[in-house]
């Protein structure tokens, strides 16, 4: 059992946050489908096992990737599911366009978000990305568009950083919180993992292989043009 870095939070210390075989194993099969280019990851369930994972700003193809942390957990992405399904987005962005002090504290989780991504790159190797520059995830820095962006964001950050992904933590906490492990029988755990299935294909990156679509973005006008459409995650 992983010791918590501190209360309240999910958030994983540093020396683990290398993605082991076994991780990589393990988020495969949370998602159904091989991950790559993940460079960390940055919190976990109190088993072990991952519930966020961070993918590197620019993939090994070359793509500049803007969605850093991609919640896997399939008990805690299903229960966001929920939390936008009944609404809560709504609710939020109006809230947002009404209370500064709230736009405030969301203005600076974008800011954490791009400073938190800038370090995983200098981390993983990958450079700066100027492609992304000032671009983050989830609506950011004014609008909700996915709250399983904000809520990764939260696991891996911790509280008091984003306070709509905090917001939908504690909406969950029916279904889920960060004291008890919920992993069995969450996904399947029998033969191959996906990765290996998949593998002979090449080597591909996150977004297009996880069930909800992440944007992959060549220039900030680019994501200026497809925030219209309703993309995000
Ligand atoms: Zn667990």
């Amino acid at each position: 059992m992983a010791a918590p870095v501190a209360d309240n939070t999910a958030g994983t210390p540093q020396q683990t946050r290398r993605p082991s075989a076994h991780d990589l194993e393990v988020l495969s099969r949370q998602l159904g489908r091989p991950v790559r280019d993940v460079v960390e990851i940055p919190a976990r369930c109190v088993c072990g096992n991952p519930l966020v994972a961070a993918t590197a700003p620019r993939l090994s193809t070359g793509t500049p990737f803007p969605t850093t942390f991609y919640l896997t957990h399939p008990v805690i992405t299903s229960a966001v599911s929920r939390l936008e399904a009944a609404g809560l987005m709504n609710d939020m962005n109006d809230r947002l366009a009404d209370d500064e002090s709230l736009a405030a504290a969301y203005r600076g989780a974008h800011d954490a978000y791009l400073a938190a991504r800038k370090e995983i790159g200098q981390r993983a190797g990958t450079g700066d990305v100027p492609e992304i520059d000032g671009v983050s995830a989830g609506g950011m820095p004014t609008r909700v568009k996915c709250l399983h962006v904000l809520v990764g964001q939260s696991l891996a950050a911790g509280p008091g950083v984003n306070p709509l992904g905090d917001e939908a933590l504690e909406a969950i906490k029916e279904w889920w919180t960060k004291d008890r492990c919920y992993c069995d029988g969450a996904w399947d755990t029998t033969g191959e993992a996906p990765s290996k299935d998949l593998s002979r294909h090449g080597p591909q990156g996150l977004p297009e292989l996880v069930g909800r679509p992440a944007p992959v973005r060549r220039s900030a006008a680019d994501e200026a043009s497809a925030s219209n459409l309703g993309e995000d995650q």
